[in-house]
């Protein structure tokens, strides 16, 4: 039994160590991406829930990986943020997103901003330099930020999204309805959008439970003065759903996959030469 505790022990520190490097080979592959211009974005559409026409489009990023191939940003997000990289990379996304509004058809982009990255003091300065430096109006970038942000200090952050809001930038409340105490930061503050949660919408065509939630999430929204867009519309099901509830705008693979920019471009330019 001692022998087999310690085994036990042992396996335990094996995986810790492992944990420990694969972290840190991580952290210092992604200092050298940065460099080596290894990200992308890839744009999703988001549509009109009544017409189907593109409104605007999501930028998520994506790392190539010279031996890992493409990690997803579920895997690197996170430790970016815990060694605090996201705000370098975060800078790189806003760069970005500006050159593609500045050199592409694209006309709204909505960028992930993480919660250490809009915390940290120079977020508002930095953001306003890059943009003015690309020349892109502030109303053509949305910035989507999480609950999470709100929960530490919510005078500053009031303070803040109210500043931001005055340079013409729109907010949206992403993932909505996984948090907590998410009605009292609705009324609170002056979001311009909410993203209904990928989580209810892909149960709302089947469960009645998940079709209520949506349902209330929309009237909710809509009564006050905010535009509600639904994540993650995979069947024609949802989508239909979701109009009919009254939803203004759908984002997900049934409207189209996030794909590289590139792609976007020539079917842009396909799209003219028709
Ligand atoms: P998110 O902001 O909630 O983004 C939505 C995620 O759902 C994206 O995953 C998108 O590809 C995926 N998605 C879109 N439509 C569908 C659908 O119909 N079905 C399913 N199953 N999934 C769908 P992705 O691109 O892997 O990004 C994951 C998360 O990583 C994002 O969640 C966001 O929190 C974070 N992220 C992505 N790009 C950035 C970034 O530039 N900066 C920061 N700070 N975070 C980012
Ligand atoms: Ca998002
Ligand atoms: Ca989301
Ligand atoms: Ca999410």
């Amino acid at each position: 039994a001692k022998n087999s505790g310690r085994n036990t022990f042992e396996v335990f520190r094996a995986g810790m160590n492992e944990l420990i490097e694969k972290r840190r080979a991580l952290e210092v592959d992604m200092d050298a991406a940065l460099l080596n211009g290894e990200y992308e974005l890839f744009l999703q559409p988001r549509v009109l829930a009544r017409t189907a026409e593109i409104t605007s489009y999501e930028a998520l990023i994506r790392w190539h990986h010279p031996e890992r191939g493409l990690v997803s940003p579920v895997d690197f997000i996170p430790v970016a943020e815990a060694s605090g990289r996201i705000i370098a990379l975060g800078e790189w996304v806003i760069r970005e997103a500006c050159r593609v509004l500045a050199e592409t058809e694209v006309e709204r982009l909505s960028i992930n901003v993480s919660p250490l990255q809009f915390r940290h003091g120079d977020f508002h300065q930095r953001l306003s330099e890059i943009v003015l430096e690309a020349g892109v109006a502030p109303d053509r970038l949305e910035l989507e930020i999480t609950e999470s942000v709100l929960i530490d200090d919510d005078q500053r952050a009031l303070m803040l999204l109210t500043a931001l809001k005055e340079d013409g930038f729109t907010i949206a409340l992403d993932d909505f309805g996984t948090g907590y105490s998410s009605l009292s930061y609705l009324s609170r503050f002056p979001f311009d959008a909410i993203k209904i949660d990928r989580g209810f919408v892909s149960n709302c065509g089947e469960e009645e439970s998940a079709a209520a939630i949506v349902h209330a999430i929309i009237h909710l929204g809509t009564s006050l003065g905010m535009r509600v867009v639904a994540e993650g519309v995979e069947t024609f099901e949802q989508a239909l759903f979701l109009s009919r509830s009254g939803c203004d705008e759908m984002q997900g693979y049934l409207l189209g996959k996030p794909q590289p920019i590139s792609c976007l471009a020539t079917s842009v330019s396909e799209a003219v030469a028709a």
